[in-house]
C-alpha cells in the first residue's frame, strides 16, 4: 500500500563484483565504494576479519592462521559464503546512515558471460540475503558496454574487450544481447604471474605479486614505445637469499607479458571471425572498445588494432566501466530491464 511513497526512497544500487575490484553505484548519487574484492579470515575461528581496502593491507603480511583471500578470483563465486559476506559489507556500508523506513534496496549486479545457472542462483541468494529486497543480473560485457555508451540495444554491433583481474571478457552486442562471447581466465592477474617467473627465469629474482603488479604498471606495454622505460625491480636473490634489484626496462616487461597477451589476442581474432558480415561492418565503423584495467596496459589497442585490421579505443576511465553500466541501469530500471539477463527463478521471499 505505501509502495508509491517508500519506492522513491529505496536505495536501488548497482555493483560490478570483480575479481579484483568492487565497486558500488548508488541510485541519484554515483559511484560510493571502490574497493579491491579481498576478505581477510581467521581460519581457526573462520571469522570474517577485514574487508575490502583494510583486507588489502594485510594480505602477505597475515600469520599462517589469517588467510587474505579473494573470493571472485576466477571470476565465478568460487567460495559462496565469504562472498555474500563481502556483499553484506558493501550494501550495509551503502546502507549506512539511512533511516530504517528506507526499503532494502533492488540491486543490478555485474557478473562475467558464460556462468552456470547454478553460479547465478548462487549471486542472486548472496545478494538477496546480503540484504537486498531484489537481485538483477547484467553480464559485464553488456554492462560495460553500456558504461561506455555503446548503441547496445540498436540493431548495430558493437565489440567489447574487458581485462579485468581474473578474467577477460571478450563480447559482440547488438539488440540488447550478446551475439558472440568469450570468457578467458587469462587477465591482469596472470600477467603478474607472466612476470614473476620472467625475473625468476632471467634474473634468479624471487619477487611477490604486489611488485610484480608495479613493475607492470610503471613500465609494461604490449607494443614497442617511442621512448624506453625504466624502473628498479626488488625482490631475493635466488641464489644467495639476500634482498637484491635489479633495472628493468618495458622490454622485458612486454617479452614477460607477452605469453598472456598473446592469448587475449588471438582469442579476440577468433570473435572477430565468428562474427555475422553485417556486424562486422558495424564494428569496423565504430571500433573495438577496450575496458577493465588491462585496457590501461601501454600500446594494447594499438597491438589490437593491428593484429584485427579494425579500429581500437580504450574506453574512458576503463575501471570504472562496469559500475557506471551498472549504474545506468540501476537509474532507468524499467527502460533498460531488456540488458538484464532472463532468470528462471523467483527471487525467495522473506
Ligand atoms: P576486475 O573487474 O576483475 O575486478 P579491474 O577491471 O578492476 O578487474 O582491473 C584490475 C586489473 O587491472 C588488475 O589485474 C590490475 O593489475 C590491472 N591494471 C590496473 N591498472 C593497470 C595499468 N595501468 N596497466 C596494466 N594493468 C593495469
Ligand atoms: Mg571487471
Amino acid at each position: 500500500m505505501f509502495d508509491p511513497i517508500f519506492k522513491r526512497f529505496s536505495k536501488d544500487i548497482g555493483i560490478d563484483l570483480g575479481t579484483a575490484n568492487t565497486l558500488v553505484y548508488v541510485k541519484g548519487k554515483g559511484i560510493v565504494i571502490n574497493e579491491p574484492s579481498v576478505v581477510a579470515v581467521n581460519q581457526r575461528t573462520k571469522q570474517i576479519l577485514a574487508i575490502g581496502q583494510e583486507a588489502q593491507r594485510m594480505v602477505g603480511r597475515t600469520p599462517a592462521h589469517i588467510v587474505a583471500t579473494r573470493p571472485l578470483v576466477d571470476g565465478v563465486i568460487s567460495d559462496f559464503e565469504v562472498t555474500e559476506q563481502m556483499l553484506r559489507y558493501f550494501i550495509d556500508k551503502v546502507h549506512q546512515g539511512t533511516y530504517s523506513f528506507l526499503r532494502r534496496p533492488r540491486v543490478v549486479i555485474g557478473i562475467p558471460s558464460g556462468v552456470t545457472e547454478v553460479e547465478k542462483r548462487a549471486v542472486i541468494d548472496a545478494a538477496v540475503n546480503a540484504g537486498a529486497r531484489q537481485a538483477f543480473l547484467v553480464e559485464e560485457p553488456m554492462a560495460a558496454s553500456i558504461g561506455a555508451r555503446l548503441p547496445v540495444q540498436d540493431a548495430q554491433g558493437s565489440m567489447i574487450v574487458d581485462i579485468g583481474g581474473g578474467t577477460s571478457e571478450i563480447a559482440v552486442l547488438s539488440l540488447g544481447g550478446v551475439v558472440v562471447s568469450r570468457s578467458l581466465r587469462i587477465a591482469g592477474d596472470e600477467m603478474n604471474e607472466n612476470i614473476i617467473q620472467y625475473a625468476r627465469d632471467n634474473f634468479n629474482l624471487l619477487v611477490g605479486p604486489r611488485s610484480a603488479e608495479d613493475i607492470k604498471i610503471k613500465v609494461g606495454s604490449a607494443y614497442p614505445l617511442p621512448e624506453p622505460l625504466y624502473t628498479q625491480l626488488r625482490g631475493r636473490d635466488l641464489l644467495t637469499g639476500l634482498p637484491k634489484e635489479v633495472t628493468v626496462s618495458d622490454t622485458h616487461v612486454r617479452e614477460a607479458l607477452a605469453p598472456s597477451i598473446r592469448v587475449i589476442v588471438n582469442e579476440i581474432k577468433n570473435v572477430v571471425e565468428e562474427t555475422p558480415p553485417e556486424i562486422i561492418s558495424d564494428i569496423m565503423h565504430r571500433g573495438i572498445v577496450l575496458a577493465g584495467g588491462g585496457a590501461l596496459l601501454r600500446g594494447l589497442d594499438q597491438l589490437v588494432a593491428e593484429e584485427t585490421q579494425m579500429p581500437v579505443s580504450v574506453a574512458d576511465d576503463p575501471l570504472t566501466c562496469v559500475v557506471r553500466g551498472c549504474g545506468i541501469v540501476v537509474e532507468d530500471l524499467e527502460n533498460l530491464k531488456d540488458v538484464l539477463l532472463p532468470t528462471n527463478f523467483e527471487r525467495i521471499p522473506r
